[in-house]
């Protein structure tokens, strides 16, 4: 996780320039919001089969060894290497039989040899499995005729987790994977963070919900349903409030609810300085505390960050491109913060960039990519969808990256070396 105290991006000159709306580069804005975002003190602990996707909020040792004890991954006879001295074949005596879930009855000499399933324990005395394939089974005996590697098919206790080890570190997200895990070390129930709460609000007179019948001058909301998927995630639970007409009246009352009830508030539209956009006034009137109004970005140059209360507020743009990249570009990594999360909110891979464009330098640029073929270092060669709208969808919908465009960069040529963030398909 970023650190708050690592970030001496933060310079202190720049530090209350959202203030008074100075325009803010993309990463000093995501910081002002990791900066004021808090992690919710709430915990919960919850039976492992409750806690998919949680996030644990206190580091995780394991309470028993992986394998708990000495076993054999074979079906097969459990030996001494001892017993084979000379030259082969050599007889063994079968003296015991042990299946998984059982204890041996009797340690094993050398020139015995106990009948063992998969994951039974290893008898005292043993210290190698030989598969069944590879021996003849007389009576109660059997023939080895090449001798065995000493150790081989055995699991040793704590060879895969020690007692005690560190298993998850605080912060870490509970996968099918980590679950397991835990488990298999013997944790039955987990810490984690409590959920954080976020609410969203679809501001614009204009709105329509999608199934809803089409009138003259309107328009379907579709930056609810980008943010109620991207939202939907096991540790965080999410208060809807719909949509709300432009009314600053209207606004003012269901800001004061949501500010109420949430850990953080995310709305879109109504950020610019428009006369029907009524977001900056009703912030002002609510006593909330600024810290990002515009941001260096293209799509998504009006962004409000800042406090109502204890809330985090995150003010989008309405457009629906702009909105679903000022949410993963300067919301996404507060929010993580805030449900204790210590994962990051992207991790760029290299790509080349397989079109020439000319721009307008000063601010970064998000630029939807697909690709279908790879340089021979395996970078994709990356292809740009659309016109750069901020109010395009399609290109977004098709993507399988965003490219970042740094904004000292006029023009990008063929072959220029790009930062993509994958989307997930
Ligand atoms: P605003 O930021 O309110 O000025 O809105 C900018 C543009 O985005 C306008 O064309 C709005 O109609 C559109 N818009 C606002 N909210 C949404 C939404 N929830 N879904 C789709 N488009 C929207
Ligand atoms: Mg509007």
């Amino acid at each position: 996780m970023i650190q708050k105290s690592d970030m001496t991006i933060l310079k202190i000159a720049e530090c209350n320039a959202g203030k008074d709306g100075k325009v803010l580069t993309v990463d000093i804005a995501a910081g002002k919001a990791l900066a004021i975002a808090v992690a919710t003190g709430r915990r919960q602990i919850l039976p492992l089969g409750e806690a998919h996707g949680r996030v644990v909020c206190e580091q995780v040792n394991a309470a028993s060894s992986v394998p708990p004890f000495d076993n054999s991954a074979m079906d097969g006879f459990a030996v001494s290497s001892q017993s084979f001295r000379g030259t082969g074949p050599w007889q063994l005596t079968i003296t015991d039989r042990i299946v998984a879930g059982e204890n041996p009855n009797r340690d094993i000499a050398p020139g015995e040899a106990a009948r063992i399933m998969t994951g039974a324990p290893m008898p005292e005395g043993t210290d190698t499995v030989i598969m069944q394939e590879h021996c003849i089974r007389q009576e109660n005996s059997i023939i080895v005729s090449q001798k065995p590697v000493c150790g081989r098919h055995v699991r040793l206790a704590g060879e895969d987790v020690a007692k005690g080890n560190m298993l998850l570190k605080r912060g870490t997200h509970l996968n099918s994977a980590k679950l397991a895990l835990l488990a298999a070390a013997g944790i039955g129930r987990v810490d984690v963070f409590g959920k954080v709460c976020v609410g969203l609000m679809s501001t614009g007179s204009e709105l329509l919900e999608p199934g809803e019948q089409m009138v003259p001058g309107k328009i379907y909301n579709s930056n609810r349903y980008y943010l109620l998927s991207r939202l939907n995630h096991p540790w965080i639970e999410i208060i809807d409030y719909g949509i709300v007409s432009d009314d600053a009246d209207a606004i003012r009352k269901l800001v004061r609810k949501a500010a109420a009830e949430c850990d953080i508030l995310i709305s879109t539209g109504g950020v610019s300085v428009g006369e029907e956009d009524h977001m900056l006034d009703v912030l002002a009137k609510e006593n909330a505390e600024l810290e990002v109004l515009k941001v260096a970005m293209r799509p998504g140059k009006p962004v409000t960050v800042g406090k109502l209360g204890k809330t985090l507020y995150f003010g989008l743009p309405g457009n629906p491109y702009a909105a679903a990249v000022t949410f993963e570009k300067i919301a996404w990594q507060a929010i993580l913060a805030a449900g204790g999360s210590a994962a990051k909110a992207f991790e760029p891979i290299h790509a080349i960039s397989g079109f020439d464009l000319n721009r307008k330098p000063g601010r970064t640029e998000y630029v939807p990519v697909t690709w279908s073929e790879t340089d021979q270092y395996g970078r994709p060669i990356v292809r740009r969808l659309g016109r750069g709208s901020s109010a395009s969808l399609l290109p977004l919908a098709e993507a399988r990256g965003l490219a970042t465009l740094s904004p000292d960069h006029a023009a990008i040529s063929k072959g220029d070396l790009l930062q993509v963030e994958c989307i997930e398909q």
